[in-house]
């Protein structure tokens, strides 16, 4: 299945029933134990890259995340790393409530030059 086909159908949670399971292929720049991290398929900028738990959790509010603070933290400095610096910098957004379409934790890392869509 292909994550239009999915999105189609109704799908709620890409993280947990496609990409960590590596059921589509993403390009993977960081990946620990409990967190993986990969570029963006459709960029909203020069570099955007998507970093999440590999277990699930619902959001940023959720009394799951206590436990992968560290590693998430971790994760988004070593993929903050991957912006040259040339790029003047990056910005990590998460998401939650109606503005979080996918129901799994994740940050979106962005840098460089917006993309026109
Ligand atoms: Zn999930």
């Amino acid at each position: 299945m292909d994550v239009s086909t999915y999105l189609a159908e109704g799908g709620t949670d890409i993280y947990c029933d496609l990409l960590v399971p590596r059921r589509v292929p993403v390009e993977v720049v960081f990946e620990s134990p409990t967190i993986i991290a990969f570029w963006h398929s459709r960029p909203t900028h020069e570099y955007h890259f998507v970093v999440a738990p590999k277990r699930h959790v619902a959001d940023i509010r959720s009394p799951d995340t206590d436990a992968i603070w560290a590693d998430v933290l971790s994760a988004l400095k070593a993929v903050l790393d991957l912006i040259p610096v040339t790029a003047a910098g990056g910005r990590v957004i998460t998401n939650c409530g109606r503005f979080q379409q996918s129901k799994h934790l994740h940050f979106h890392v962005v840098g460089g030059r917006q993309l026109s869509s």
